[in-house]
């Protein structure tokens, strides 16, 4: 009852703080704010280092980046060094997943990832060019958008402690090397064999790749839906609750060979993939797949449902 008379002796910034706090607080089901346009202007930076070939100069120049820019950011980063093989040219090269953890006290642990290579051929252009892409959509923009989850994450406590990983050699195999794929995805073997010797486990994990496109809609994954169904479930039936319709529920689903399965059967971890239907995106493994393909409108639509999975409604 002595409220009111308490709030009229606040000085009026204060009560403006404490109305805008009640008003996020009432909206809180989507947590804090996912900027687009920031990210967008992160997938600019990586294109403009050129195409991130392991054992280019790019490649350096983007790995050196990214760690800087996550170091303020992040309690611990890591290098998490490999070497890998590339099969176009016969050889081998230093590659590098980066590893930044949020809020390493909190046990109940979520994984978010990408991989931040680009490919070294252009092997769907009809014909074939041996010519490095770009990787706007396929590359950079999923790792655009966890470089600006780290950003939300270095000021907001989410619910959980979370894991950013960024896989280096994803993009390295050679066309039709069904089943075993050998030489794709090779930093996530790696991180894989390392998380089986080590006993990492998160709750589960979040692959974002082939993201941002114009264009883009995300219908559930086959081998997501194999392996880790309740997480697929838990993401599709979010971003309805959030009303981003770039997330379809229906169609059938389509598998997708790509990090997340080789965390699924190698590490244990459940794993889900947000991902475009590559038939979807005709720029796919072209020299084409550029910087304007992607809007800040779309890396906001997956940015906004990652960031409601790790700050969820009370
Ligand atoms: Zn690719």
């Amino acid at each position: 009852m002595r409220t009111p008379r308490f709030i009229l002796l606040l000085p009026a910034a204060l009560i403006l703080v404490a109305a805008a706090g009640c008003s996020s607080g009432s909206a809180a089901r989507s947590g804090p704010e996912f900027d687009g346009e920031a990210a967008l202007a992160l997938v600019k930076i990586q294109t403009d280092f050129g195409p991130r070939v392991p054992g280019t100069n790019a490649h350096l120049q983007a790995l050196e980046w990214m760690e800087e820019f996550l170091e303020p950011l992040a309690e611990v980063v890591q290098r998490q060094p490999f070497t890998a093989y590339n099969p176009f040219s016969g050889e081998s090269v230093t590659s590098t997943n980066l590893i930044a953890s949020f809020y390493t006290q909190k046990r109940r642990r979520i994984m978010l990832c990408a991989h931040w290579d680009s490919r070294p051929v252009a092997d769907q252009e009809v014909p074939p060019v041996d010519e490095p892409i770009d990787g706007a959509v396929d590359g950079a923009a999923g790792t655009a958008i966890m470089l600006q989850m780290a950003r939300i994450l270095a000021e907001h406590e989410p619910a959980y402690g979370v894991d950013i990983v960024l896989f280096d050699a994803e993009d390295i195999g050679l066309a039709g090397a069904y089943p075993e794929f050998e030489n794709w995805f090779q930093g996530s073997r790696y991180f894989a064999s390392v998380a089986k010797q080590t006993g990492y486990k998160p709750w589960f994990a979040i692959l974002v790749d082939l993201v941002g496109d114009k264009e883009a809609t995300y219908y559930r994954e086959q081998i997501s839906l194999d392996y880790a169904p309740d997480v697929v479930k838990k993401v599709w039936d979010l971003a309805a609750a959030l009303g981003v319709s770039q997330f379809k529920q229906g169609g059938y689903p389509s598998s997708l060979y790509d990090d997340h399965w080789i965390l699924n059967r190698d590490a244990g971890i459940p794993s889900i993939d947000i991902t475009e239907q590559i038939s979807d995106y005709p720029y796919w493994h072209t020299r084409e797949d550029t910087f304007d393909k992607v809007s800040a409108e779309s890396l906001a639509a997956v940015g906004k449902v990652l960031v409601g999975v790790l700050y969820p409604p009370n």
